[in-house]
């Protein structure tokens, strides 16, 4: 038996994240029509905040849907059945967008990789050199790998794009890196970039959206899968320009208040400065702990490492989800756990959103009395090594 919890339930997960105690005032609130001329203004104000933290002056369409409701978006209005896409393997959340793919008859090739190292360049490059037809017509990545904790450098992507002089569209999965690590639509050149409510944001989860290119959009007129409550046609021609159906009005205060958290009150770059620190602080622990034949970094890529998502490998043996059982029921903090394939095998830290230095190390804290609790070999120490870190940064 398991004393009740007590004291602040500590998330640290990978999304959703915490929310700030600001953007839950700001949802606390009366309904009104979405057509008041009260709410204008808000709405205005969250979806010029949404294009600033995409870094994109174009387009912007809104969904009533979880991430998965703006992956859909992505797909169908861009595409004709039959379509080739390329999607760039890395792990559970690639695997999902690419079975959507299929389930809306399109042909995907995959590029194959390792989870723990990442898709090679070179086999991005070969790829779009050898389809000189240019059959494909959209080049897939997801940027920030949350089942991994790996992030892919999107201007890489871009590059080998244009090596080729491929024409493919460039979409990029931008759910757990948005308002946390470096993004740069306009400039990276990519055409849709999928996001969503409840990662850095630090929404409830519910909305999703994406950004959009004028070539997408040029795109967009020509593309034949069936689509209605994703429409961007559809949404242009209502006076929002965004959703089809009814505005989430609440969410909308929220998503007002966090960006002004992101671009105001802290500053993009600072939020981005925040999170790289937080991450080296996580794997500095991780690294520790990995003394003993302990616990390990899942990714095997030093310059891919996710400042958003620490994924950590199990010892041979031993099984994720125990650990996280413990930590949460003696310590009311909450992990992430293995997706797919990789469930039990490895456990995974989210330092993303809403989080300063206590918060991460009292997680860090938590998973390593739960790995004396459970005996699980590592190595003791990581706090401090994370802790001796963020003193001196
Ligand atoms: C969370 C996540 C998704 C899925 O989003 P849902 O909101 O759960 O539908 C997709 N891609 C990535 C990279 C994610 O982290």
């Amino acid at each position: 038996m398991s004393p009740k919890a007590r004291g602040r339930h500590f998330f640290a997960n990978p999304g959703p994240t915490n929310i700030p105690d600001t953007v839950l005032r700001a949802l606390d609130r009366p309904s009104i029509d979405f057509n008041d001329p009260d709410f204008a203004p808000v709405y205005e104000a969250a979806f010029a905040g949404v294009k600033k933290v995409l870094r994109t002056d174009q387009h912007l369409f809104m969904y009533n849907a979880s991430g998965h409701g703006a992956w859909e978006a992505s797909l169908i209005n861009l595409l004709s059945p039959g379509d080739t896409i390329l999607v760039l393997e890395s792990g559970y959340f690639s695997e999902e967008w690419a079975a959507m793919a299929r389930a809306h008859h399109l042909e995907v090739r995959l590029v194959h990789a390792d989870w723990r190292v990442g898709v090679d360049i070179a086999d991005v490059r070969r790829a779009l050199a050898e389809d000189t037809a240019h059959t494909i017509k959209a080049v897939c990545v997801v940027h920030n790998e949350t089942a991994t904790g790996m992030m892919i450098s999107l201007p890489a992507i871009r590059a080998a794009i244009d090596s080729v002089g491929h024409p493919a569209l460039f979409l990029a999965d931008t759910i757990s890196s948005l308002g946390s690590l470096e993004f740069r639509m306009d400039e990276w050149g990519v055409d849709c970039v999928v996001g969503g409510s409840q990662k850095g944001l630090m929404l409830p989860t519910g909305m999703s959206f994406t950004g959009v290119s004028n070539k997408a959009l040029a795109a967009h007129a020509g593309a034949k899968l069936p689509r209605f409550y994703f429409d961007w046609t559809l949404m242009m021609n209502r006076p929002h320009k965004s959703f089809i159906g009814t505005i989430p009005v609440n969410v909308f205060y929220g998503l007002r208040e966090s960006t002004r958290l992101i671009l105001e009150e802290e500053g993009l770059d600072n939020v981005i400065a925040r999170h790289t620190r937080l991450g080296e602080a996580a794997r500095r622990a991780v690294r520790v702990w990995a003394g003993n034949n302990g616990p390990t970094l899942f990714c095997l890529s030093p310059d891919r490492l996710s400042n958003s998502v620490t994924a950590v490998m199990m010892p041979e043996g031993f099984n994720g989800d125990a650990l996280r059982k413990t930590v949460r029921e003696r310590f009311n903090v909450s992990l992430g756990g293995g997706l797919g394939k990789l469930g039990g095998k490895i456990f995974r830290i989210g330092h993303l959103g809403d989080l300063n230095e206590p918060m991460l190390l009292g997680a860090l804290a938590a998973v390593e009395m739960g790995l004396r609790i459970e005996g699980i070999p590592h190595g003791r120490g990581g706090v401090d090594a994370a802790m001796a870190f963020l003193a001196e940064g």
